[in-house]
């Protein structure tokens, strides 16, 4: 059995034809799933998404590029939705420079925010981040979020950046771009770094794996991540998947079962 820690069912393209996307991806074995939120709507849909769909867990967050709007109350509805009990995390938060949409002190002011939130409820934390690998590290480590820890979603920074997320309780999101010819630093940290801190994610409907790219990404290609993920590190797919179960279940806790 694969599981997906890094979905987003809730995306408008995908919610379309979300029956189809869940038999395909049952279909090939992918039967757990994270439902990742990244504003006010979406994050409220990935709950009861989770509520309604056996074997999906829900993370809530605010996205870097979408908080400019948000006030005290946003924060509180954000605080009620994550002692929903099928929310295993907060995310997807962090930094994004990529798009120029919210200043740095912005988006700082609400990773802080929602750092402290997980480290109040307990939950880990799932980080986005951007071209800003170093700064995100620093407010991770100045906000002691080592106490809860999660999971670097989708990471593609250094193997050396890598050993000290770990020493900061952070496990490694492995996506679409393990299969790119391109995906070097993705490579390196499968092959670097030890089993037990690498989940596998597709960040569905984007980052469709080799050879899908340029069609929408869905989770029913997640094995293929895994088999990539596999050949790497030289074990069968399914030791490899039992791994990632295992991850998940540390990482997430009491509340994924
Ligand atoms: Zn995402």
């Amino acid at each position: 059995m694969f599981i997906d820690t890094h979905v987003h069912l809730n995306n408008d393209e995908i919610f379309k034809h979300l029956d189809e996307v869940l038999e395909d991806a049952y279909h090939v074995g992918v039967k757990k799933m994270i439902i990742v939120g990244y504003d006010l709507p979406t994050s409220t849909l990935a709950v009861e998404l989770a509520n309604q769909l056996e074997g999906c867990y829900a993370a809530v967050g605010f996205h870097p590029t979408e908080i400019k709007e948000y006030t005290y109350k946003e924060y509180q509805q954000l605080e009620e939705l994550a002692k929903k009990p099928k929310v295993v995390a907060i995310g997807e938060v962090g930094y994004d420079f990529h798009w120029n949409i919210t200043t740095k002190e912005e988006q700082k002011d609400a990773f802080v925010k929602q750092i402290e939130l997980a480290k109040k409820l307990k939950l880990p934390l799932i980080i986005h981040s951007r071209d800003a690998q170093q700064i995100t590290f620093d407010t991770l480590k100045e906000n002691k979020a080592q106490e809860v820890g999660g999971i670097m979603h989708s990471y593609s920074g250094s193997v050396e950046m890598a050993k000290e997320y770990i020493k900061l309780n952070f496990s490694f999101g492995i996506s679409g771009p393990i299969t790119f010819k391109n995906g070097k630093n993705m490579k390196d940290v499968v092959r670097e770094i030890d089993s037990k801190y690498l989940v596998s994610e597709t960040d569905s409907p984007y980052l469709t794996p080799h050879p899908y790219r340029g069609s929408e990404n869905g989770p029913k290609y997640l094995p293929l991540i895994v088999q990539e993920m596999a050949n790497i590190k030289g074990i069968s797919v399914d030791v490899m998947a039992k791994n990632i179960l295992n991850n998940v279940k540390r990482i997430f806790g009491d509340k994924y079962e």
